[in-house]
């Protein structure tokens, strides 16, 4: 007997990319009504479980409701409205309520809600499953690519950058600011990294800083510090302009011509933070994650509205805290490295780097402090990043000696 050919699984991960659309006014129609069907076809599933659950049955199998909701009825009269869309999107758009009703009445998560008409939507598209090696179909590349979408043809789409792997699904959708994207989900390949026997710890900062570094080699000890700077986002401004505009579309009568205006232009202004956000955030991960193996990050919880100096600043800027871990995990994830998060209670701004007192809290106006019981002037943040790493609890990781801590925390 011979023994199974063995296929080596590369271990791959996923990973999105998302471009500008360009459909034409034509195709725009055909994607609207695309997506009609979808979103008729996620309603009717939902109507389905809610039904069942009223009537204490179990509702049918997913296989059976895709066989019902789109194979059978589209072939029907009455589901006439369902044909602009390819069968691979309606049974997307199944599985998705079914999952999302599912996990409502099994495991307790929130009431799945209805779609509406007239709302933004979107579509997935999975390559077709005869050829699953055939993927999603890209010509071109750049600005002049163009993307395949199913029983629609070839829709304008600016590839600004290449797509991180083998693309495996792709979305199409329209945003409050009436733009189009395209998402395509790539599976990608970890790249197994030599290792440099380095540990960072890394202290998120709120302000011009966006992350207070501290790193040590574990053989030799050696170590050092850098800062990275932030974004140039004026946190209290930009929240004071978004609810500017909150404010005069409140005065606007809903759904007229200066309402949707005033919908879109707060849409794109959400849409250009965020993007500067993670773009400082990407290159943050990457100069981090060049040189160590493994990071430790503090928990966030509370950290960012503490931090904000107020309530005005505080929704963004927490939201770019939340960018910068987001990123260095899925950059780490992609290399083959590690972030861990330090225990939820290490309270790393208030404890001593060198000797571990607790510090009597201190306004964030203060860069510096002096340790009341071994007098040393400690930086704020890297004593913070320091604390973290020492009680980052590796296996592995040497003891810090007192002249490290020093070097590493002190003002
Ligand atoms: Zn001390």
């Amino acid at each position: 007997m011979t023994p199974e050919p063995t296929v080596e699984q590369p271990s791959a991960l996923h990973r999105s990319a998302r471009y500008r659309a360009h459909p034409s006014p034509a195709q725009r129609q055909v994607l609207r009504r695309q997506m009609a069907a979808c979103r008729w076809v996620f309603n009717a599933v939902l109507e389905i479980h809610f039904r069942a659950q009223q009537r204490g049955v179990d509702p049918p199998e997913t296989r059976t409701l895709e066989r019902r909701l789109v194979t059978e009825l589209r072939g029907r009269r009455r589901g006439r409205h369902l044909r602009p869309a390819s069968s691979a999107a309606l049974r997307f758009a199944v599985r998705e309520a079914d999952a999302a009703a599912r996990r409502w009445r099994y495991t307790g998560g929130d009431r799945p809600h209805w779609r509406r008409a007239g709302t933004p939507g979107s579509m997935h598209y999975y390559p077709s499953a005869v050829h699953p090696t055939a993927g999603v179909v890209i010509r071109g590349e750049g600005r002049r690519a163009r993307v395949q979408i199913p029983r629609l043809g070839l829709v304008r789409a600016h590839l600004h950058r290449d797509l991180p792997g083998r693309p495996v699904r792709l979305t199409i959708r329209e945003d409050d600011g009436g733009r189009w994207w395209i998402a395509v989900v790539c599976d990608v390949e970890v790249q197994h990294e030599e290792a440099t026997g380095r540990i960072a710890a890394v202290d998120l900062g709120a302000g011009r800083t966006l992350a207070w570094v501290v790193w040590i080699d574990t053989a030799t000890g050696e170590h050092g510090r850098y800062s990275i700077p932030a974004a140039e986002i004026d946190h209290r401004h930009e929240q004071q302009r978004l609810n500017e505009i909150a404010a005069r579309r409140a005065r606007c009568v809903p759904a007229s011509r200066r309402h949707t205006q005033l919908s879109q232009r707060l849409a794109r202004r959400r849409a250009s933070l965020a993007n500067r956000r993670r773009e400082a955030a990407r290159l943050m991960a990457k100069r981090i994650l060049d040189d160590v193996d493994l990071v430790v990050v503090e928990t966030l919880a509370l950290k960012g509205l503490i931090d904000a100096g107020g309530p005005d600043g505080a929704r963004l800027l927490s939201a770019g805290m939340a960018a910068a871990l987001a990123e260095l995990r899925a950059v780490a994830e992609r290399r083959g490295k590690k972030v861990v998060a330090a225990h939820r209670y290490l309270a790393s701004t208030h404890l001593c780097a060198v000797c571990d007192r607790r510090a009597d809290p201190m306004p964030l106006s203060m860069r510096t402090w002096t340790c009341g019981r071994c007098g040393t002037r400690l930086h704020r943040d890297y004593g913070a990043a320091t604390t973290l790493l020492r009680h980052s609890g590796r296996a592995g990781m040497p003891p810090v000696d007192v002249r490290t801590r020093l070097a590493l925390a002190g003002a």
